[in-house]
């Protein structure tokens, strides 16, 4: 189950503190670890740091994009240590531990944590389902990187270990099934393809409608069938476009 967890480092500045995210994962029994387009590969700071984890350092895959890290992922959360400007669907750390531990077995899942200086951009937010923000002291809120991922992989433990006790059902409905981010990232696309093509919006000055609508979908959180049919209503919408010109 906790093989199928994911912690994702976007473009991280420390080698030490990558490292000390594979110890700090390892303690928690996670082994995923996703690097995406890291400042400096990995290297004897980030084996010194990472101690008896060298096996999740030495797996950690390195990847360009978040896009590719999360493609096949049913459920993405991205943390934040400070709120932004289009507010999100947020999830306590313990609610995310337990959210994860309950969709992890349909899906690989993901936890996205970001560069050391500036933390995660609008658009690596906007791809992430949900937020998670360690509710730490409002005065200095930004814990180091790899003492952020030992606080939620705690959490992913902590659930897990209740699971495995039978101290909660699982949350997640039997049978429901989301798209994985690949399918909603195509949806997208398509939306604001069509989009552009009613001139609902002007490619050149896109504004916030996609950001806005990214969040209105994710709220949703549209289940498969219900995005097969927003694809539909795009295709039809394409196809009368298409008959008028
Ligand atoms: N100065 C940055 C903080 C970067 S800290 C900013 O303002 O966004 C580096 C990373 O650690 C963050 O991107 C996030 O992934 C994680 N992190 C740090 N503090 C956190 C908190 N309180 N809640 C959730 N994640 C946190």
């Amino acid at each position: 189950m906790l093989e199928n967890i994911r912690i994702v480092l976007v473009n991280t500045s420390h080698t030490g503190n990558i490292g000390s995210a594979a110890r700090a994962m390892k303690t928690m029994g996670l082994s995923q670890l996703i690097l995406v387009d890291p400042v400096s590969a990995p290297d004897g700071k980030s084996s010194a740091l990472a101690a008896g984890a060298g096996d999740v350092l030495a797996n950690a895959k390195t990847v360009d994009t978040l896009a590719e890290a999360v493609a096949d992922c049913g459920l993405v959360v991205g943390t934040s240590a400070r709120s932004r400007t289009l507010s999100w669907p947020m999830l306590e750390p313990r609610g995310c531990g337990e959210k994860m531990i309950s969709e992890v077995s349909k899906y690989p899942v993901a936890l996205v944590f970001g560069r050391e200086n500036n933390g995660l951009s609008n658009d690596e937010l906007q791809q992430c389902h949900f937020h998670v923000c360690i509710p730490a002291n409002p005065d200095y809120s930004s814990l180091n990187l790899a003492a952020a991922v030992q606080t939620l992989c705690y959490e992913v433990r902590m659930a897990y270990l209740n699971l495995s006790r039978g101290q909660y059902p699982e949350n997640h409905p039997e049978g429901t099934e989301y798209p994985l981010a690949e399918d909603l990232e195509g949806f997208y696309s398509h939306l604001e393809q069509t989009l552009i093509k009613t001139n609902f919006i002007i490619a050149k000055h896109p504004g916030m409608v996609m950001a806005k609508l990214r969040r209105l979908y994710n709220r949703a959180r549209p289940e498969t069938p219900e995005l097969n049919i927003l694809r539909g209503i795009l295709a039809s919408v394409e196809k009368t476009i298409k008959n008028k010109d």
